[in-house]
């Protein structure tokens, strides 16, 4: 298995570990893109979002507002942002995992949502609603 976040699992690996149970495995981000940026992951590879399942998800997102909590209570940032990339270009470790990014005040972390609001009216809005519920199963 070549994948580098199974090795950090299997601890072929070393790594800054905050948390461990069964299922899941958080750990401090090589990067430190801001100080305490944690990744939270699964231990069963599972490449993206795409392929998890509810029971998967509900195992590792349930565990997050404890590690936030903590990152929260280390370092007082002004807020926190969760950020979970999925396939490329975007994911570059092809196991899923969730940043915890806390944020300060003096941090070049930047992430902005842009508004495309006044390309919308009604009826796309309600085109774009339609094309997803018609794929929810
Ligand atoms: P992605 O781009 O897939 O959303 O994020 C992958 C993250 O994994 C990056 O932020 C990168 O710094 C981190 N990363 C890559 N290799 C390692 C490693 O060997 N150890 C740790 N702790 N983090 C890693
Ligand atoms: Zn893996």
């Amino acid at each position: 298995m070549s994948c580098i976040f199974c090795k950090i699992i299997d601890g072929d690996i070393p790594s800054y570990k905050i948390y461990e149970d069964q299922d899941m495995i958080a750990f401090l981000d090589i990067s430190q893109t801001t100080k305490g940026h944690t990744l939270v992951v699964p231990k069963k590879h599972t490449r993206n979002i795409y392929e998890m399942d509810e029971v998967l998800a509900s195992t590792i997102f349930k565990k997050i507002p404890m590690i936030a909590n903590a990152i929260k209570k280390a370092f007082n940032p002004i807020g926190l942002n969760i950020i979970n990339n999925n396939e490329l270009p975007l994911q570059s470790v092809d196991h899923f995992h969730i940043h915890l990014i806390p944020r300060y005040h003096d941090d070049t972390f930047d992430i902005q949502f842009q508004s495309h609001q006044n390309h919308y009216d009604n009826s796309s809005y309600l085109e774009v609603l339609n094309k997803i519920i018609h794929h929810l199963s």
